[in-house]
């Protein structure tokens, strides 16, 4: 029987990536229903350093593969190595973040096991109802209680979708990075370490690495963010950024915006929040002059506190906001931005 809730993780230059990390700590909550063991699958050259941390954050195994082959991602030996696992432990799930790796890779591996894979999820669960198990039953789906029911944006983000994958084994998804939330750490988690060797031979590497760049400094990482003051349409212009500048500058908070001022070139394309663009989880977001269409929103609804500024009070966006103002964001911005900077003078010099 298939067995087992796998998650492939990421490393860069050597350091596990939190979309592994995010996955893991779904993956624990998918084992309150399904019962199994969480495994993550680590590969790269001289990793045992990152091992603990995946136990510490819910992993209860981790698959080790160490190979200086697989120091950097390449194509070839990650799904080479990833295929192998899968035919020596036959996993029940199979997890993979939607970055660039993962939406490299993961098709490849399915294509090999000969099983689905469904991309840019954003929410997963194990079936549960009877109505479930019917449905999955009906498709031939032998144990429909270890099914897995994939959330995704469908038709241009108008609806969500729900996939199974009823017949084939492992279940896999894509998963975006900061969709998922990392559990606690648990210093005091240990686990199985295994290490799974393969032979790789040099016609296992059909590219060669010239040259590794690290991106531009420049380029944020929203994912990251705690906080992001975004700003739409309703900025005006370019130059009307500066008004959401001035405020994430206040609080020290990162620059988003929706789609609209990306396509009218007004700021970068790594600014982008929304099904298109990144996926955010930070404590605050703040939308200004953004209406709140079902894209933009997918990619920010789960903020643990939103606040929007905008001037028409039926704008969609304050249906998800736990704090609406209605007005102009040029006149309620800098009032905002100068009381944030008192507010922290006052802190800073009591
Ligand atoms: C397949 C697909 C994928 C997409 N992906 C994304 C995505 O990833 N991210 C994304 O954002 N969009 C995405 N979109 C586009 C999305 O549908 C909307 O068109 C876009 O989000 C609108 O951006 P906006 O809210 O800035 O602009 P608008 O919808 O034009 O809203 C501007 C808002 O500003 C308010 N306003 C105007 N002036 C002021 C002012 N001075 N002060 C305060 N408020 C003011 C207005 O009342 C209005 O509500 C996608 C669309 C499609 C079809």
């Amino acid at each position: 029987m298939s067995k087992g809730i796998f998650v492939v993780i990421e490393q860069v230059n050597g350091k596990v990536q939190n979309v592994g990390l995010e996955l893991v700590g779904e993956s624990t909550r998918l084992k309150e229903d399904l019962k199994d063991d969480v495994v993550a699958v680590l590969l790269g050259h001289n990793m045992e350093s990152q091992v603990d941390k995946l136990f510490h954050y819910g992993a209860d195994k981790v698959i080790l593969v160490d190979d200086a082959m697989l120091e950097n991602y390449a194509t070839e030996p990650y799904t080479k190595a990833i295929t192998a696992i899968v035919n020596e432990y036959d996993p029940e799930i199979m997890l993979f973040g939607a970055s660039s790796i993962g939406r490299d890779v993961a098709p490849r591996v399915a294509s090999r096991v000969k099983t689905g894979l469904v991309a840019d999820t954003t929410g997963l669960r194990m079936a549960k109802t009877e109505a479930e198990f019917a449905k999955e039953a009906s498709m031939g789906c032998t144990d429909p209680t270890r099914a897995l029911l994939m959330t995704r944006p469908a038709f241009g983000g108008n609806i969500m979708a729900t996939l199974m994958c009823p017949r084939t084994k492992p279940q896999m998804a894509t998963v975006r990075p900061g969709v998922m939330k990392r559990i606690e750490k648990d210093t005091t988690k240990t686990g199985e370490l295994i290490k799974f060797p393969i032979e790789f031979t040099a016609a296992d590497m059909n590219i060669e690495i010239l040259d590794v760049v690290k991106a531009d400094k420049k380029s944020v990482d929203l994912t990251e963010a705690t906080m992001i003051v975004s700003g739409g349409r309703g900025v005006g212009n370019a130059e009307g950024f500066s008004y959401i500048r001035d405020m994430a500058d206040a609080l020290g908070a990162e620059v988003g915006s929706s789609r609209a001022c990306v396509d009218a070139q007004w700021i970068e394309k790594d600014r982008q929040v929304g099904q298109t663009g990144k996926t955010v989880r930070p404590l605050l977001y703040m939308a200004c002059g953004i209406s709140g269409a079902i894209q933009h929103v997918a990619g920010m609804e789960n903020s643990e506190v939103v606040i929007s500024i905008n001037k028409n009070e039926s704008a969609p966006i304050f249906e998800v906001s736990d704090l609406g103002i209605v007005g102009d964001l040029k006149v309620i911005l800098p009032k905002l931005a100068e009381a944030v900077r008192k507010y922290k003078e006052a802190k800073a010099s009591n």
